[in-house]
């Protein structure tokens, strides 16, 4: 049975590579008809968020890479959150003193940091020297008996080689000599995120670890922990880094890295899901866009590639809008509720129309207020430089006191009539194309870009069509009695 992990700690929001951490194992696992758990990593308390699990799990759902196992989801082989298996590491811990592979460390912090300073001047790579593996064992136990604070450390071989076989990235040796005594229970009890993790990945039995690069050079010391308390360890899958358009590692200085920023700028979870499956992975064909059902299908591990995948938002939002494209009108208004502007006025039917017309032009839902402005809003503002160039063009006034003697005829009023207006106003001044059209598209919306003319006015009414075009003219006839 293929069982992988998401094993995250709470430390704060689901940055976009979490996401695809937990998006590759979970398209893993689904398509080996296996498992997805989620474990939480909370071993290191100070780093610890309040509210960082329920977020971290509502997110995840939103995403639709809800795992079988896990905090609020069950499962047989719990708890699945760290905090609450102090006990169990504490077992293995001991099993690993008794065997000889671990040992009580009574250093204190003033000498770590001491030795560290001294190797630091000396150009070596930091590292502790081993003091405590030779304590007898009858200082060990008047230490213990004292209450002297203490950790334990694993002994790692002093020589040799350790060689770990990724699925992406094949064999990857490690001299022995260049691995710390790692520390495995700290002095506070709690065990590091390396004996935890090594622990329960074997009792949650997970057959595959697929996680980010930069836990690589701890793997060594996690193949060791195996082989020590006699288990297989799982396969390793370990994925390269995101990055900025810059090639530097994706951060918060060039934009958005939590999930939650993306969710609440409108960007779908379908597009969002889509975009970051691409991020590593190939598909082997031009194929761009994949249902979730899709990627199980699809998704292999030796399609993903071993180089950083570069996160370009511009594909991104690319995404979004052709999943917004493919929204029913009901399911559009539905998700915009949160993003749309005062419509005091304006009945749901009515604002379904409106967001049907700029659908198509739509990338993510934040772009609402802006977007939908020409509808939604009382009094237009003709002062911005591109609409206020269009107004004071003498022209202006000849083409918008035509369309005002228009709109007083027109009969049934909607985007056919005014359309055929706007082609009276032609005849009659003889200003056409571009020139007619902007004025027209100026007056009536404010804006130089949107849906089409027909479209705005089968929504608007004939009395706010034909007041904005008064104001307009009004506006225009100030304009050019100035000039
Ligand atoms: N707790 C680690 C993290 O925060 C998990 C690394 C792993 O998957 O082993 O990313």
């Amino acid at each position: 049975m293929i069982r992988t992990r998401f094993a995250p700690s709470p430390t704060g929001f689901l940055h976009v590579g979490g996401l695809r951490t937990a998006l590759y194992n979970y398209l893993f696992a689904k398509s080996h008809n296996g498992r997805f758990i989620l474990r939480i990593e909370d071993t290191d308390q100070s780093r610890k968020v309040p509210g960082a699990v329920e977020n971290l799990i509502e997110t995840l759902k939103w995403a639709n890479v809800t795992p079988d196992e896990g905090p609020e989801f069950g499962g047989d082989l719990g708890p699945y959150i760290q905090s609450q298996r102090l006990e169990i590491y504490r077992q293995h811990i001991q099993s690993l003193i008794e065997k000889g592979h671990a040992y009580y460390c009574f250093c204190s912090t003033d000498r770590l940091d001491a030795l560290r300073k001294q190797q630091i001047a000396e150009h070596r790579q930091p590292r502790y020297d081993n003091r405590c593996r030779t304590l007898s064992d009858s200082d060990i136990r008047k230490r213990l008996a004292n209450n002297e604070p203490h950790v334990v450390r694993m002994k790692t071989p002093e020589t040799g080689t350790i060689e770990i076989h990724d699925l992406i990235r094949g064999n990857v040796p490690f001299p022995a000599e260049q691995l710390d005594d790692q520390v495995l229970m700290k002095s506070d009890g709690y065990p590091t995120y390396h004996l935890a993790n090594v622990v329960d990945d074997h009792l949650m039995q997970i057959s595959h670890v697929i996680r980010g690069e930069e836990w690589l050079p701890s793997t060594p010391k996690h193949q060791l922990l195996y082989k020590y308390f006699g288990w297989d360890s799982p396969q390793f899958a370990h994925l390269s880094l995101l990055l900025n358009p810059d090639k530097s590692k994706l951060s918060k200085r060039q934009g958005d890295v939590a999930v939650e920023d993306y969710r609440k700028k409108g960007y779908l979870p379908e597009a969002l899901i889509n975009f970051l499956a691409l991020l590593g992975w190939n598909p082997g064909t031009d194929q761009e866009i994949f249902s979730m059902e899709e990627l199980i299908h699809e998704f292999s591990l030796e399609r993903v590639g071993r180089s950083g995948a570069i996160f370009n938002v511009e594909k991104l939002a690319w995404m979004n809008g052709h999943y917004i494209r493919t929204l029913s009108p009901e399911k559009l208004f539905q998700l915009s509720s949160g993003f749309l502007p005062d419509r005091s006025g304006w009945s749901d039917s009515q604002t379904i129309s409106v967001l049907t017309a700029i659908q198509e032009g739509l990338t993510k839902f934040s772009e609402l207020p802006d977007k939908t402005r020409l509808f939604f809003t009382e009094k237009l503002n003709y002062d911005i430089p591109d609409i206020q160039e269009y107004l004071a063009k003498p022209e202006a006034v000849t083409i918008l006191e035509s369309l005002v003697s228009q709109m007083e005829i027109v009969q049934d009023f909607n985007g056919d009539s005014f359309v055929a207006a706007i082609k009276t106003v032609q005849k009659t001044t003889g200003i056409k194309g571009k020139p007619l059209w902007m004025t027209i598209r100026a007056a009536l919306t404010g804006e130089t870009h949107g849906p089409e003319i027909h479209v705005i006015t089968n929504i608007l009414s004939q009395e706010t069509c034909a007041c904005r075009l008064q104001l307009a003219l009004d506006y225009a006839r100030r304009q050019t009695s100035r000039n």
